[in-house]
């Protein structure tokens, strides 16, 4: 373990110069306070959880101190947003404090969001509010103990400086871990303003950091490309199994990783509804729940223009149509495996399709169904299911078929209880949960923000006493209204 002083940097990217990045300090926010960490998270950089209680800490993560080896700078990118270019985003509120190698030798990016205006904040601020701090704090940390590819988020710290948004509000930072934080978007700035040179040196600094395996292929930007859209591919299923919808699937919002990147208005489904759409910015509903599937091949379409001065057009082809195939593979795959289905049978997909459908009419809690699911022996979860559903006959057909394929399996009704159950979460990141603990951290009590990190820190597991978590939303909780950036 290391003290807070210790850490060890080696900043990469920055010493790409200054065509890929600009030097700026980060902009303190007043009288600094923690209001969240992770300790797995924290772990990462072989920090003591311990030590997020040192006023340093906070002092550290709210920019009044700053590692002298650390080299803070905002990075310029662009991207498509709602299919719109804009030809130049880039950090107009985050900075890329630099990167840390732990005792494993693996990086992790420290990236200080809301760290103040930078020279690609255009109009904005350059500040993070408290709430959407928060949001994606518990977020990050969620997904990634969901199992699903993800940022991760060190720690939150509050502070006293006003903010305005539609009301004032106070501004907070967010610590952001990533092994990279290079998006599509990148590709696109480097691409489209005709610098080649510095695409190349891009791609390069990709290559070997991050895709170090490729080089050995003989195309190694090819071999990258496709695992590109293989890891999005996986990463979108993922999303569509467990219902997490992004919200803002911008270009300069996908990570080259292929891991949930950038998180604003994001939503997990509570009651299952495939035209969802949690961004209340988002009028032809673009990023909708079922349109992730699409946009995500979108994105991988733009990132392939921007690759052409490297691959062959009819090799990017062919392999932007690996997408679908894949994504679906995965997709069954994973829903097999929420069903407790062991082996693979033709017509699993339409079982699939055809549960979705009644959960859709009828306005099926989307995690309760498959908990439940899994709690007892089918007969008679299936006879307390029921009542859920308006299509009565429907859902009976669905169960005497999903029956026959369980019974076909055979094995305990022990064994698949705790099959379903590492697969199937108890708690999920519910809207209205946020809410609640955003308001109290509002109020200054961050006691209900940590209490629901450290439930989601375990989503799979019975928690007993923490049962209200696992409940769906009362009214007020259902129709939260969430925009972009904030
Ligand atoms: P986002 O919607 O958070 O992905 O942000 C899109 C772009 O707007 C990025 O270039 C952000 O850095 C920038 N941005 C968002 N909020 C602010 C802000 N408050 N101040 C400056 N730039 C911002
Ligand atoms: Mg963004």
């Amino acid at each position: 373990m290391k003290s807070l002083t210790e850490l060890t940097f080696d900043n990469r990217f920055a010493r790409l110069g200054d065509a890929f990045s600009t030097e700026v300090a980060p902009d303190p926010i007043a009288e600094p306070r923690l209001v969240v960490a992770s300790a797995a998270a924290m772990q990462l950089l072989d920090l003591d959880p311990a030590l997020a209680e040192e006023p340093l800490f906070a002092e550290l993560f709210a920019g009044h101190k700053l590692w002298s080896t650390a080299a803070p700078r905002a990075m310029v990118y662009s991207g498509h947003q709602f299919g719109v270019y804009n030809p130049r985003l880039g950090d107009g509120r985050g900075l890329l404090l630099g990167e840390v190698v732990n005792q494993a030798g693996e990086y992790w990016d420290l990236h200080l969001k809301g760290a103040g205006q930078t020279p690609y904040s255009r109009m904005g601020d350059g500040r993070a509010v408290l709430r959407s701090s928060i949001r994606e704090f518990l977020a990050s940390e969620a997904l990634h103990a969901l199992g699903i590819p993800t940022s991760r988020a060190l720690c939150v710290t509050g502070s006293t400086s006003p903010v305005w948004r539609e009301k004032q509000e106070t501004a907070a930072m967010l610590l952001r871990l990533a092994p990279s934080h290079v998006r599509f978007g990148h590709f696109e700035y480097f691409y489209y303003t005709g610098q080649h040179e510095q695409l190349k040196i891009l791609g390069e600094h990709v290559l070997a950091c991050h895709f170090a395996h490729c080089l050995e292929q003989e195309q190694p930007y090819a071999a990258f490309f496709r695992e590109v859209v293989e890891r999005n591919a996986e990463l979108i299923a993922r999303w569509q199994a467990y219902g997490f919808c992004h919200g803002v699937m911008n270009s300069d919002n996908m990570s080259i990783l292929g891991i949930t990147f950038d998180y604003g208005p994001y939503a997990f489904l509570d009651d299952f509804d495939a035209n969802h759409i949690c961004n209340h910015s988002d009028d032809s509903g673009r990023y909708s729940f079922s349109n992730q599937v699409p946009i995500g091949h979108w994105n991988l379409a733009a990132l392939a223009q921007a690759l052409t001065p490297f691959i062959e057009v009819e090799v990017l082809r062919d392999t932007l149509g690996l997408f679908l195939p894949l994504y679906q593979a995965h997709y069954l795959d994973l829903m097999r495996r929420r069903l407790g289905l062991l082996s693979a049978a033709e017509g699993d997909e339409e079982l699939v399709q055809r549960l979705l459908q009644l959960m859709q009419t009828s306005a099926v809690d989307y995690s309760q169904f498959f908990r439940r699911l899994g709690e007892e022996a089918p007969q008679s979860t299936l006879a307390v299911l029921r009542e859920e559903f308006a299509d009565l006959a429907g859902f009976d057909a669905w169960s005497t078929e999903y029956r026959a394929r369980v019974d076909q399996e055979g094995g305990s009704q022990a064994e698949r209880r705790t099959r379903m159950h590492a697969v199937n979460p108890k708690y999920i990141l519910r809207n209205y949960l946020a809410q609640q603990a955003i308001e109290a951290a509002e109020r200054g009590d961050y006691a209900p923000v940590r209490e629901l990190h450290a439930v989601l820190s375990r989503p799979f597991d019975e928690q007993p006493g923490r049962e209200p978590y696992a409940e769906r939303p009362p009214d007020w909780g259902k129709h939260l209204e969430i925009s972009c950036s904030s």
